[in-house]
């Protein structure tokens, strides 16, 4: 099998599991890979990504012209072409509405407190990306502000986008934020969550190295929980934001920084 066919019976799967674990709804959702230096491979407009074949994908170059395909590409490829320009480390881009991950995106609390390991170590914390109309040229420019610092994100009102070295990595990072959204639910509707201490998310940092990840850089202090070991969080604490502000030097680093926003115990 070719690079370009085993590539495009990749997106038919990935879309298969998003559609099946309910990630997408109708013809929601786009998928996207590089497909050699200046061209992309990506699924079409007004499909069901859960019923595409491998001939229903589009190939454009890195400006969204279409070079090959019988179908135009998704409404939402110039998010697609924001993050390849922005992160040339990045080879895939999955977009989904995973239903809890999106209730989160609706209600503007971002997935942004140090409770879950596996979390931390592949993706550090999830903000939100503020709210632009579905495929217009302000949701790229929404998702800008974050990208280059994390592979993982909300969009305000919207659905999730994450990134990857291949397809598959992208994929599984839409699943642990839905996955993470559904824990993060219920431990809220139980009334607390226990955050990490930050000498604990300090370590699972350097853990990031191990599993192939880039490092993030040093996290930024957070003068609202300067010292307790651990952080009992009640219902009524309405979730804020952590005392740093994202900073723009981290951009000087591809997955620089997806820890800056995280809340510790
Ligand atoms: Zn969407």
């Amino acid at each position: 099998m070719t690079t370009e066919s085993s590539l495009r019976a990749d997106i038919v799967e990935v879309g298969r599991r998003m559609y099946a674990r309910g990630y997408t709804a109708s013809n929601d959702g786009n998928i996207s890979v590089r497909l050699g230096a200046d061209r992309l491979l990506m699924t079409p407009k007004s499909v069901c990504k859960g019923f595409m074949t491998p001939d229903m994908m589009c190939i454009t170059d890195l400006d969204g012209r279409k070079l090959q395909g019988d179908r135009d590409p998704s409404s939402e490829m110039l998010m697609h072409l924001e993050v390849y320009r922005q992160r040339p480390d990045i080879q895939a881009v999955v977009h989904a509405h995973p239903p809890i991950a999106t209730g989160f995106a609706v209600a503007g609390i971002p997935l942004n407190r140090a409770v879950l390991a596996e979390v931390l170590t592949t993706l550090g914390s999830i903000p939100i990306a503020e709210y632009a109309t579905p495929s217009t040229k302000e949701l790229p420019e929404a998702v800008r502000k974050y990208v280059k610092a994390h592979d993982g994100m909300l969009l305000a009102n919207h659905g999730a986008l994450t990134l990857g070295t291949d397809l598959f990595s992208a994929y599984y990072k839409m699943e642990t934020i839905e996955h993470f959204a559904k824990i993060s639910l219920v431990a809220r509707l139980l009334g607390n969550e226990n955050l990490l201490a930050r000498e604990e998310v300090a370590r699972l940092q350097e853990l990031r190295g191990t599993y192939g990840i880039k490092a993030p850089a040093p996290i930024c202090h957070d003068p609202s929980a300067p010292a307790p070991i651990r952080q009992r969080v009640r219902l009524s604490t309405r979730p804020r934001a952590v005392g740093c502000d994202w900073s723009p030097t981290w951009t000087a680093g591809a997955s620089a920084n997806p820890m800056a926003k995280l809340k510790f115990g």
